[in-house]
């Protein structure tokens, strides 16, 4: 006869972690989108061996409450919303309460943190659940996470990631999303001592594309910028001679969010039929904003994918001004091969 076993809390909050934190990638976007929400305007992300040794963010922003930083850990514990209503509304990256735990199950946490009105700070461990008392340092404002080994006591997951070359590539892109995504934030990302790029947190959308992309792609670029009807889009897009051979150029925010949304892919590229050959794909930076009730971000966990509310609507006005956009700069429209 089979029997029906209770889950112990410790296996729960693993399955439960395992939702959130998937690979070093996981880890980085969770700390560096709460870097981002505690309003630093400078953030420091290092990571080694592909990050499932070492990854640590450090950030100048609001700081953890002394009395709150055990609480932080607990799951479902944010500051960001307090009840479904405010979903719709949601400004913020984060809002589910549940990295900071799901990360602390399945890896070695340290963390110092101070806020801007204390002299000292707290520093706290935490190792797949099991935790220390925190303690008081002195340390700057800000707050800093150390992350190491990753899945150390959920060998099963270890097993499924991949080289760390491989692993550290999904956060090098990732990394190079956000410091897109935020312009006005200085992002440091440094991989195995090196450091791969550092934004200067001006505001200068084109001077990131150029610390990430170079001079080639830069010099191809269109400022782009249309709005109406309570929905704007600016930023650049590129010109034909820079097409490439996948859609990882293909770059947008939503209200500050990387996201993935069918309709703004396939609109942006109704937008650039006329300029791209089969096979080739537009090179675009673009942020879009919207109210937030017309859009919807609690479709998955990792919060990588929304809804967009009358999606037809969005997708036949953003078509029309890009393709208006690649007019204006008179543009010899590719003759389209069939390859
Ligand atoms: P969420 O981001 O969904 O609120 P998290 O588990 O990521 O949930 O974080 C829990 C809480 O810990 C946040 O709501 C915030 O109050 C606090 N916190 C996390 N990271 C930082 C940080 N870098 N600076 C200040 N507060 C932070
Ligand atoms: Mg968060």
């Amino acid at each position: 006869m089979p029997v029906i076993n209770l889950l112990s809390q410790s296996t729960i909050d693993k399955i439960a972690a395992g939702e959130v934190v998937e690979r070093p990638l996981s880890v980085v976007k969770e700390l560096t989108e709460n870097a981002i929400d505690a309003k630093a305007n400078a953030i420091t992300v290092e990571i080694k061996d592909g990050g499932i040794s070492f990854i640590r963010v450090t950030d100048n922003g609001c700081g953890i409450p002394k009395d709150q930083v055990k609480k932080a850990f607990l799951r479902h514990a944010t500051s960001k919303i307090t009840s479904i209503e405010d979903l719709s509304y949601v400004e913020s990256l984060g809002f589910r309460g549940e990295a900071l735990s799901s990360i602390a199950a399945v890896a070695q946490v340290e963390v110092l943190t101070k806020t801007p009105d204390d002299i000292t700070g707290m520093r706290y461990n935490i190792a797949g659940g099991v935790e220390e008392e925190p303690e008081e340092v002195g340390v700057p404002a800000g707050t800093t996470f150390l992350v190491r080994n990753l899945f150390f006591n959920t060998p099963v997951r270890k097993k499924f990631l991949k080289q760390p070359q491989t692993e550290g590539g999904y956060v090098s892109d990732m990394m190079e999303h956000l410091a897109l995504s935020r312009p006005d934030i200085s992002i440091k990302f440094v991989q195995n001592g090196q450091v791969k790029f550092h934004t200067s947190g001006n505001g200068d959308l084109k001077e990131v594309i150029y610390r990430i992309y170079g001079k080639d792609i830069t010099q191809a670029l269109i400022p782009f910028e249309k709005s109406g009807d309570g929905f704007g889009v600016s930023g650049f897009l590129g010109k034909p001679e820079i097409n490439r051979s996948n859609r990882n150029f293909e770059v947008y925010f939503v209200n500050g969010r990387f996201v993935k949304n069918d309709v703004i892919t396939k609109a942006v590229e109704e937008g650039y039929r006329a300029y791209v050959m089969q096979h080739k794909f537009p090179f675009f930076v673009l942020h879009f904003t919207m109210a937030p009730d017309r859009i919807d971000v609690n479709v998955h966990p990792a919060k990588m994918e929304i809804r967009l509310i009358q999606g037809s609507e969005f997708y036949n006005k953003i078509s029309k001004w890009v393709g208006e956009g690649l007019h204006a700069v008179e543009l010899i429209p590719n003759v389209r091969l069939v390859e």
